[in-house]
């Protein structure tokens, strides 16, 4: 028996959801396909998406539509949408025993609720192709001679193909084996890498009381980002209280911006607790409960308005004496807790790191991509798909979207003869 490595049609680098749907694709169309990946099993990552329940895609079915939400960059990705888009990606999971399920804001979840029945769907698809996957695999960089790819070092022997595609991912949750090590190895050998970022990422704010609310969630909230005192954005949504600031799906969107911004001006988030009421209607309401809790301390007056954990912070917020009886808080005392209750101020400090990161923005530059066949413009052999790319989405399952269609572009390109 012969103990060389065998050279492969194509070596994908990075098992997550752009690797696996990039091998499987090559695979399918008769290539013989090697996947490496340093984890001792493939989507590490893909399992802890949607927190466990895995936001698989957006249910926008217009492509003009979809890439808008991408920003600058989106245009790029409509040839791989057109290859492969949201009803190519639905259909290939409910074609794979994965029932999908669309619900608020358009995400499309499987209806198991299980990550891991999307993970275990490409894991099919790479068997059904015969693929060979090799785990615990570190790789340690790329060989290069002119204009090909020659080979990936590992701590074994090295491993050759034709044809590469490289997924290694970003560099944020890097305990999940995407830790950036893929920009490294492009440097190296001459690709661009646009400056890497942390991106839908928690805020972190100055304001000490927060940790009182820590854990809350708030459904129906209207959150706006200010720069210097003038408006920038609103998101409405849901917002989380952390130990150290906001998270939740509305402050990640926001958090691009953040970090767009945060060298360039004092930013403050406001929170609109009650978006649905104008300031006179609230002030109405208020009055309203004042009137019902009128034999109430203050302090004792707030819980129809407002959810337990936010009514300590906000009776210091409000310099209304806790004890004083509702029906004593004078006209203009309301009217400062209606303020804050329509606009409750917070100080941006900065964004957490990578390590709480849902992606990472940057990476390799498109320019030197070509998004008809996802090949890189440098190298002949060699192809990119997934968050490697300096692309990215909001949430709401825009980010795997990428990754299954530049991954099945990928691997269609790389396959082809
Ligand atoms: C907590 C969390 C929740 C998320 N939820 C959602 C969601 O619900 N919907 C959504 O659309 N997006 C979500 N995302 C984003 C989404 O998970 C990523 O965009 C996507 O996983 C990127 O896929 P990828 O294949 O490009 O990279 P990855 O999934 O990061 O895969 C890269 C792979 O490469 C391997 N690798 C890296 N370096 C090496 C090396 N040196 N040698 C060998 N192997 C290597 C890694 O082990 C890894 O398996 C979430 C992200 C996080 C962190």
């Amino acid at each position: 028996m012969s103990n060389s490595n065998p050279r492969f049609d194509v070596a994908v680098i990075g098992g997550g959801a752009a690797g696996m749907m990039a091998a499987g694709r090559a695979a399918e169309r008769g290539a013989s396909v090697v996947l490496l990946d340093k984890n001792n099993q493939l989507g590490v990552k893909l399992l802890i998406t949607g927190k466990g329940r895995c936001n698989i895609t957006q249910a926008e079915f217009d492509n003009q539509q979809l890439i808008e939400q991408y920003g600058r960059q989106g245009r790029f990705l409509l040839p791989s949408l057109s290859s492969f888009g949201v009803r190519e990606a639905i259909n290939f999971f409910e074609g794979s025993r994965v029932p999908v399920k669309i619900e608020r804001g358009q995400r499309v979840f499987p209806v198991s609720d299980r990550a891991a029945d999307v993970r275990n769907a490409l894991v099919r698809y790479l068997e059904k192709g015969g693929v060979t996957v090799r785990l615990n695999t570190v790789v340690q960089g790329i060989n290069h001679q002119e204009d090909r790819i020659t080979a990936v070092k590992t701590a074994g022997k090295p491993i050759t193909a034709e044809k590469y595609i490289l997924c290694s991912g970003g560099q944020s949750y890097p305990a999940t084996g995407s830790d950036g090590q893929g920009f490294a190895w492009l440097r190296e050998i001459g690709h661009q890498v646009i400056s890497l970022r942390p991106g839908l990422v928690p805020v972190r704010v100055k304001e000490d009381w927060v940790k009182d609310a820590q854990g809350l969630s708030l459904k129906n909230v209207e959150v706006s980002l200010y720069k210097d005192g003038h408006k920038i954005e609103t998101r409405f949504g849901e917002a989380l209280f952390t130990h150290f600031g906001l998270s939740g799906p509305i402050i990640l969107d926001l958090s691009k911006r953040v970090g767009e911004l945060l060298s360039s001006g004092k930013l403050q988030l406001f929170i609109d607790l009650k978006p649905a009421l104008s300031f006179e209607q609230l002030d109405d309401r208020v009055q309203r409960d004042f009137l019902k809790y009128r034999n109430r301390e203050f302090k004792n007056s707030l819980t129809d308005l407002l959810p337990r954990a936010l009514i300590q912070p906000l009776i210091e917020l409000s310099g209304i004496m806790p004890e004083k009886q509702a029906n004593s808080v004078s006209r203009a005392e309301r009217h400062r807790l209606v303020r804050l209750l329509k606009g409750l101020e917070l100080t941006v400090i900065g964004l957490s790191g990578y390590d709480k990161a849902i992606i990472t923005c940057g990476g390799v530059d498109l320019k030197e991509v070509n998004p008809r066949t996802m090949g890189s413009r440098l190298y002949s052999n060699l192809y990119f798909a997934g968050e490697i790319l300096d692309i990215d989405g909001p949430t709401g399952g825009y980010n795997l979207q990428m990754c299954w269609s530049t991954g099945f572009l990928a691997g269609e390109s790389a396959s082809a003869s």
